[in-house]
């Protein structure tokens, strides 16, 4: 489940405990109030109804299809509810709960389908109350008619408006709080999702799953050369050289300072360390030229694969960067993994 749908799911829990408890003590309260009035049918329908709500509400943390739960529960509601407005024994003020409705089904079941429920629903809510009034003076029903059915439509309009900003918000939130704001590569938070979810995909499949930590080589000669800008120039050069040298499959993440991590699903250790070198090589003939005058960069890195290497994110980049260090102290520019260090040339590099 993504961050966004996770984070939704748990909004959506908490307003439907409580419809819940409102349903669980609004029931009971109107179940006493028309077995009093004898109206019995819609006494028993609310009883069911309140016992109904309590079982859900024992349920609810526990259920891995909240979304089908919440239109169980929804349909019967809406239903009672339309009922209601339909009896003409019943209290005038009860359409005050038709225009819940928008607002219900927004929270509970988000943007598309909250729309068609709350359209569906209110039709059926307002035509049900009309049908209170057949026989009256005509221009009075399309009084009444138009002022619950404007003001329905407004809340049902301004539901709309808001669950749409609040998804796109929590969405920007979700993107800046797992985004680097130096190079915008995915940062430790979202390794670990991404790790979690590659993780049970490759157990699942048997495919697999590696990790490549590097670091750049005397980058302090860079900043000390070129500024803290051109330092972070040079960061942002490598962010998108390697972006740009990886598959769509595969995350590039920002460790901190100059230290960066390669998530690569599918990819064995022998595939990686290929893919590291190639990287490696492609940053060595690319140099970078900051105000004018260019700069060959180097990184050294260390492997690590799922399963030979360990199980989890945590002992990965532990094994990867304990190789990262072996291939700084062999020398630098260079590919370590599993105690042997690949590299495809060891060119003398010129200002490093
Ligand atoms: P080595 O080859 O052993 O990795 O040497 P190094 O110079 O790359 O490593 P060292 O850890 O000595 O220096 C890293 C420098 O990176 C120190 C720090 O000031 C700089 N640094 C960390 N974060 C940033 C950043 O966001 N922007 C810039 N411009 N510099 C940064
Ligand atoms: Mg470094
Ligand atoms: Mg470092």
């Amino acid at each position: 489940m993504s961050e966004v749908a996770y984070t939704s799911q748990k909004h959506r829990v908490q307003v439907l405990k409580a419809l819940l408890w409102i349903t669980l003590i609004g029931g009971g309260f109107f179940a006493a109030l028309n077995l009093g009035r004898q109206i019995w049918l819609l006494a028993a329908l609310e009883i069911g109804y309140a016992l109904f709500a309590l079982f859900m509400l024992c349920i609810v943390d526990r259920t891995r299809h909240l979304q089908t739960w919440t239109l169980v529960f929804l349909l019967p509601f809406f239903a009672i509810m339309a009922f209601a407005v339909l009896l003409p024994r019943t209290s005038l003020t009860v359409f005050a709960w038709l225009q819940a409705i928008p607002i219900i089904c927004y929270l509970l079941l988000g943007l598309r389908l909250g729309f068609w429920m709350s359209l569906s629903f209110l039709s059926v809510g307002i035509l049900a109350f009309s049908y209170r009034f057949m026989g009256e003076d005509p221009l009075l029903i399309m009084a009444i008619l138009a002022n619950v059915a404007l003001s329905s439509m407004a809340i049902m309009l301004f539901s709309h408006i808001y669950e749409r900003s609040r998804v796109d918000n929590e969405r920007r939130l979700i993107e800046l709080a797992s985004t680097d704001t130096l190079t915008g590569l995915a940062n430790r938070m979202k390794l670990a999702e991404v790790f979690a979810r590659e993780r049970s995909h490759a157990l699942r499949d048997n495919t697999p799953l590696s990790l490549i930590v590097l670091d750049l080589d005397h980058f302090k000669q860079i900043n000390d050369q070129f500024g803290h800008d051109g330092g972070d120039q040079a960061l942002r050069y490598l962010s998108d050289l390697l972006r740009e040298g990886l598959r769509e499959t595969d995350l590039v993440c920002r460790l901190g300072g100059e230290e960066f991590a390669i998530l690569m699903p599918g990819a064995d250790l022998a595939n990686t360390v290929e893919r590291a070198n190639l990287l490696r090589e492609q940053l060595l003939q690319s140099p970078l030229s900051i105000n004018g005058s260019s700069h060959a960069m180097t990184f050294s890195a260390g492997v690590a694969s799922l399963g030979e290497d360990g199980q989890s994110l945590d002992q990965l980049l532990l094994i990867a960067d304990r190789r990262m260090y072996e291939a700084k102290g062999g020398g630098r520019n260079q590919v370590v993994a599993a105690g042997q260090q690949y590299s495809l040339s060891s060119v003398s590099l010129p200002g490093v």
